[in-house]
């Protein structure tokens, strides 16, 4: 990705590093907590599917104050760069043994708050995608149940899908309230969302469990959108809008008036604040600088052209 390339151009991307955060979804949680107070009180949370980290950022900034005892527990399958204070798990949140790790650094507490910021790698095959992200969701609830507080609270990224509805009902078996934000740094245009789930309250008899799904997602009939407590965008109106972008060529669009000085002068190339520490495309990279992508490709062409010549 280029330095002018739409991500990088991104108002709150460019924010993001101006403020040290390590991904722009800092600002999603503190506008959802800023509206819901989700981080009032809280000694003990869980940041799910944590890295690069920016949710660990901003859990650590609001709970590790003066006079506070907070322990906050980050997991994710990557390799995390550490957060002062922040317990880093190398780990799978579908994995009981997950749940379990975090319980014993809690000394056999349960957690007050479980967030979970999770995406599959996307593979562009949007059913799949949607098939991908709800079984994170799943895999998300599950962990939760296990390691979440009674009356605690659950807050999880979701892309409102023709099966969310069906979602909201399934959450509201297990919680007293249970909203969808959007927080306003969170793309209009995407179906990004975030269900805030208060006060958990598991059914009687409910047992938790990992090695199958506590919640049925798979007939959205009959359930309406009307199970949620309410839609809530989150986020000051009058500040910056998630949509805009730095224009491509800040130097033309200067000369011709688009933006201002100030504007251009923001215009700064930054470098991100923590680059990831192992990335799966690390080898990929290096394969491409050997050529290898090339040989293959090279390869591929000459054994389809063969393949003609025969086929004629
Ligand atoms: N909240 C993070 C932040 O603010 O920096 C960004 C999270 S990123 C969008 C999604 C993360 O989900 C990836 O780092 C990925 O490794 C993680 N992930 C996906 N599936 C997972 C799983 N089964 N267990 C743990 N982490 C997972």
């Amino acid at each position: 990705m280029g330095k002018t390339s739409r991500d990088k151009r991104d108002i709150y991307y460019r924010l993001a590093k101006e403020n040290k955060w390590r991904a722009r979804s800092a600002f999603k949680l503190m506008q959802i907590d800023d509206e819901f107070g989700i981080l009032k009180d809280v000694t003990r949370a869980v940041d799910l599917c944590a890295a690069p980290g920016s949710w660990s950022q901003v859990l650590a900034k609001r709970l590790f104050v003066e006079g506070s005892d907070a322990k906050v527990v980050a997991i994710d399958l990557q390799p995390m760069a550490p957060i002062p204070g922040v317990i880093q798990l190398q780990g799978d949140i579908t994995s009981v043994d997950t749940a379990n790790q975090v319980i014993e650094h809690f000394s056999g507490e349960k957690s007050d708050i479980v967030i979970c910021d999770g995406a599959p790698d996307v593979t562009g095959i949007h059913s799949l995608d949607e098939f991908m992200q709800a079984e994170l969701i799943l895999a998300a609830f599950n962990i939760t149940s296990h390691v979440l507080k009674t009356k605690g609270t659950f807050l999880a990224k979701i892309f409102r899908s023709r099966n969310s509805s069906l979602l909201y009902a399934q959450m509201k078996k297990y919680f007293k309230k249970v909203y969808l934000a959007k927080p306003r740094s969170s793309r209009q245009s995407s179906c990004e969302a975030f269900i805030l789930c208060l006060d958990y309250s598991p059914p009687e008899g409910f047992v938790p469990t990992m090695s199958k799904s506590s919640l049925e997602l798979t007939d959205a009939s009959g359930v309406t959108a009307d199970v949620i407590d309410g839609f809530v965008t989150c986020g000051d109106l009058s500040g910056w809008d998630s949509e805009k972008s730095y224009p491509l060529d800040i130097d033309v669009s200067f000369q011709k008036g688009i933006v201002d000085e100030d504007q251009k002068n923001r215009y700064e190339f930054k470098d991100v604040v923590q680059p990831p520490t192992d990335p799966a495309y690390k080898e990929a990279l290096e394969m491409k600088k050997k050529g290898v992508f090339s040989k293959v490709s090279a390869d591929l062409t000459k054994e389809l052209k063969a393949e003609r010549k025969r086929g004629r």
